[in-house]
């Protein structure tokens, strides 16, 4: 077998680099060893503004209306909707918080983003107000993989194995049997195993998600009070997801379920939990600077990683694997903020 690019990993990133690959009449071979991933645990969360001050995502301006679109037309081709957009309400915590969210309201660069401060809702906990966030959503991660190996498989694009390292000869580039011009990693945290790569430096987190119902109606808001709450339908919702840096391992805790239902219920007191339905957890591929590596080996051009989208894959992903497929296919530059040249200096291999 003769491919253009031999894809490892059928995360979201190898899958959608996938896609687009397909899409420009590439011939690619998607390898995944099918075991439970990131992307598959993750809530598929998309927010523009985060964090204590509130500001928004680096090139959310240039990534959401990529993102937006990308989804829009996977839908359109499965018909079958893969991202569900949702405003959220923010938990004002203090009065700074309040302070700093007035400021943000004012910013002209933040009218898409923030919709004004609510005063109060009986049912959360909200002495500082709640800010509404607009252009706010969750992708539906695992039907949009499942139905993205269905395609894959339907054009021989797929198998399900574990690549091992030594197995790779080059040059010329060869898997077992299969000839490639080149091969693209996207196996998320476990990169981090990877001979050519690991000397990127990832800076891992495992998280922990619990999906749990109430026989009372919920909330169709999503809610962010430092945690977030996603309403999955009229009494179904996910809470999550914990940061971890310690223990890099996929096992669910006690701990963790303790923390996420105690913090729920902190900011959602009029909340019922009936039955906790799922915990599951997974590793972010996160980096040291926050930003994704992408681009060839110094040494072995025929060796590419698309990669470290850390907890931002569902917003990031669509617009980088456009920009990698550019660069395959039109020798369109990557950014240097992206590209892994950024760390050449620590390169051994
Ligand atoms: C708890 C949690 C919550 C999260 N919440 C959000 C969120 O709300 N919003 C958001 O945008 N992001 C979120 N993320 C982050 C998101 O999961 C990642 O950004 C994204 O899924 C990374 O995708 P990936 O394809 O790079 O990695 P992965 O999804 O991990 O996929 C890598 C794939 O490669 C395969 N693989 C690896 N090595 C080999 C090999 N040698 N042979 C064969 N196959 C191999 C793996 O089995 C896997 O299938 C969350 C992550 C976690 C863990």
């Amino acid at each position: 077998m003769e491919v253009d690019y031999l894809i490892i990993g059928q995360g979201l990133a190898g899958s959608l680099l996938a896609w687009e690959l397909c899409q420009r009449n590439k011939k690619v071979l998607v390898v995944d060893n099918g075991k439970e991933n990131a992307s598959q645990v993750a809530a598929g969360l998309i927010n523009p503004v985060t964090g204590m001050r509130f500001v928004k995502s680096t090139d959310v301006d240039t990534l959401l209306p990529t993102a937006n679109h990308y989804y829009q037309q996977l839908s359109q081709y499965f018909q079958q909707a893969f991202y569900i957009e949702k405003p959220m309400l923010r938990l004002l915590r203090n009065s700074k918080e309040l302070t700093t969210c007035q400021k943000r309201l004012c910013q002209s660069e933040y009218q898409n983003y923030l919709g004004g401060i609510n005063h109060s809702d009986s049912n959360l906990k909200s002495e500082y107000g709640l800010l509404k966030q607009k252009q706010t959503g969750y992708l539906l991660t695992q039907p949009l993989l499942a139905t993205l190996r269905k395609y894959f498989i339907s054009k021989n694009a797929y198998l399900k194995a574990e690549l091992n390292y030594k197995e790779i000869t080059l040059p010329p580039l060869k898997w077992r049997e299969i000839k490639a011009k080149k091969i693209i990693f996207c196996e998320g945290h476990l990169a981090s195993k990877n001979p050519w790569f690991s000397w990127l430096p990832f800076q891992l987190v495992k998280g922990e998600i619990v999906t749990a119902s109430s026989i009372h109606q919920i909330s169709q808001n999503i809610l962010n009070y430092g945690q977030w709450f996603i309403p999955l339908d009229s009494h179904t919702f996910k809470t999550g997801a914990t940061f971890d840096r310690d223990n890099l391992n996929t096992s669910i805790t006690q701990n963790a379920q303790s923390f996420l239902i105690q913090s729920l219920q902190q900011a959602y007191p009029r909340l019922t939990i009936d039955h906790i339905i799922e915990q599951q957890a997974g590793i972010r591929p996160t980096t040291l600077d926050k930003q994704p590596f992408i681009g060839q080996h110094p040494k072995h051009p025929e060796l590419i990683i698309f990669n470290g989208f850390g907890a931002k894959g569902s917003l990031q992903i669509p617009w980088y694997s456009q920009c990698l497929a550019d660069n395959l296919l039109n020798n369109q530059p990557i950014s240097a903020t992206s590209h892994i040249l950024r760390y050449n200096s620590r390169i051994a291999v």
